[in-house]
């Protein structure tokens, strides 16, 4: 029976290979490809056994069969859903993250985790315009942040359940609200699709029911800006707490030509943008941040004989307070290595491409013929466009094509009910003849 732990770990040779197998992905990914459900079973069968299979066997069954058949998200061949691009440096210090399980939950566990990860929310409040003191945690994703922002939302407005929205918020919303009992009063965008200011205040004309209003600085399914002081403004006059999902789109914070367009964001309670997202770290991490934390410790904070520990001599910062999540990884820790690397311009130089590339993309679907045409112009790097006389069905097939031929992975989606094409664009690597060559399918 090999070892698990320690020196005597029976790996073989796996910390090469792995190193190796890390190094290679890091400098090209794969675009991977989609196994059916039978194909799998089979592949996988017999893989767990009493005795093991040993370092080889179970490093080929992994690389052959598992990564061979996963889609990859990071290559520069993904276009659908929202990309993940992760940063060579803030890819590696994650393997170190992973691999030593940093304690981030308390500050008395791992001070110099959570001062780092405060370092990142600190910058991204300050980007944003709030006051200081505002703060909160990394979490594991945009959804559970939502959840745990909107959760301190509730506690705060006990008396009022209704929550304005958009009718492009993401998805999460619409969850978070079912979980935590409250409706959505669904306030339609405007032929620009944004979610205005004036739109809300018609919507809550005579209403003294709404204690939420949730904006977006980046919709996800067009990459479009709320207008979110015209929302802070109605949010005030409501005295509703004002949350901005930015997960996709707050990345924009770094770009200097984006501040007008996020003007407001700085009012809200909380907000959140992913990592994972356009800030180029691996999967799994969105930054929450609170106007005044101490209302979200008040909801999140988890007691009980072996957590207060935590909360003796010593305590600054505990991020398990912020949100909900009690053992955390240091999500935040990934992103701070690259920025500590790279330094911010080069962060904005990379999402400033994206915003390129689509902008790119546009122009060239505007001039490919009478047989496509752009929906609306991007603001983001989102590119929603026509093809005339294409069904769902034809959206699916071409969909199928691309990515069986190995040419990129995309993703259809609805448009105000009209099937339409999607492509976005994240990572900076992505070329302009890929581009070319993907209009060119739509003939
Ligand atoms: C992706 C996304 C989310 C959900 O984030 P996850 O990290 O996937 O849980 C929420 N809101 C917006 C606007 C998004 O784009």
């Amino acid at each position: 029976m090999g070892a698990l732990h320690g020196a005597d770990a029976d790996i073989g040779d796996l910390a090469d290979v792995v190193t190796r197998f890390i190094a290679e992905r890091l400098t090209r990914s794969p675009l991977g490809r989609t196994a059916s459900a039978t194909d799998m079973r089979v592949a996988l069968d017999g893989a767990i056994t009493s005795g093991g299979l040993g370092a080889a066997q179970a490093w080929s069954l992994f690389t052959d069969e598992v990564m061979a058949n996963t889609i990859g998200i990071d290559s520069e061949r993904f276009l659908a859903f929202i990309p993940v691009s992760p940063a060579a440096a803030a890819a590696w210090v994650d393997a170190v993250v992973g691999t030593t399980s940093v304690p981030a939950e308390s500050w008395l566990e791992a001070s110099g985790a959570v001062a780092a990860e405060n370092q990142v929310l600190a910058m991204l409040a300050g980007l944003a315009g709030m006051p200081d003191g505002a703060g909160g945690c990394f979490m594991s994703g945009g959804s559970i942040g939502n959840l745990s922002a909107l959760a301190v939302a509730c506690d705060q407005r006990p008396d009022r359940r209704i929550v304005a929205v958009a009718d492009t918020a993401h998805a999460s919303i619409g969850n978070t609200l079912r979980l935590l009992g409250l409706t959505a009063l669904t306030v339609p965008t405007g032929t620009d699709g944004r979610f205005a200011g004036n739109a809300l205040a018609e919507a809550a004309r005579g209403r003294t029911d709404i204690g939420i209003v949730v904006g977006s600085a980046g919709s996800t399914n067009a990459g479009l800006i709320d207008d979110l002081d015209g929302l802070a403004d109605v949010a005030d006059s409501l005295d509703a707490w004002f949350h901005v999902d930015g997960a996709y789109g707050a990345a924009t914070l770094l770009l200097p030509e984006f501040a007008e367009r996020l003007r407001g964001i700085g009012r809200a309670d909380s907000f959140i943008v992913d990592p994972h997202k356009w800030l180029f770290a691996p999967a799994g991490s969105c930054a929450l941040v609170y106007r005044h934390p101490a209302l979200a410790a008040a909801v999140h904070a988890q007691h009980g004989p072996y957590i207060d520990v935590f909360r003796s001599d010593g305590d600054e910062w505990n991020p398990a307070d912020f949100g909900y999540q009690l053992t955390r990884r240091a999500t935040g820790l990934a992103l701070w290595f690259a920025l500590v690397l790279h330094g911010t311009d080069a962060f904005a130089a990379a999402i400033r491409r994206g915003v390129e590339l689509a902008r790119y993309a546009a122009a060239a679907i505007s001039g490919a013929g009478p047989h496509v045409s752009l929906v609306i112009e991007p603001e983001l790097s989102v590119v929603l466009f026509r093809r005339k006389d294409w069904d769902r069905a034809a959206w699916s097939s071409w969909a199928r094509r691309l990515l069986d031929d190995g040419i990129a992975f995309v993703a259809p989606t609805t448009w105000r009910g009209e099937p339409v094409g999607r492509l976005v664009f994240m990572h900076p690597l992505t070329s302009t003849s890929l581009i070319d060559e993907i209009i060119d399918t739509l003939r």
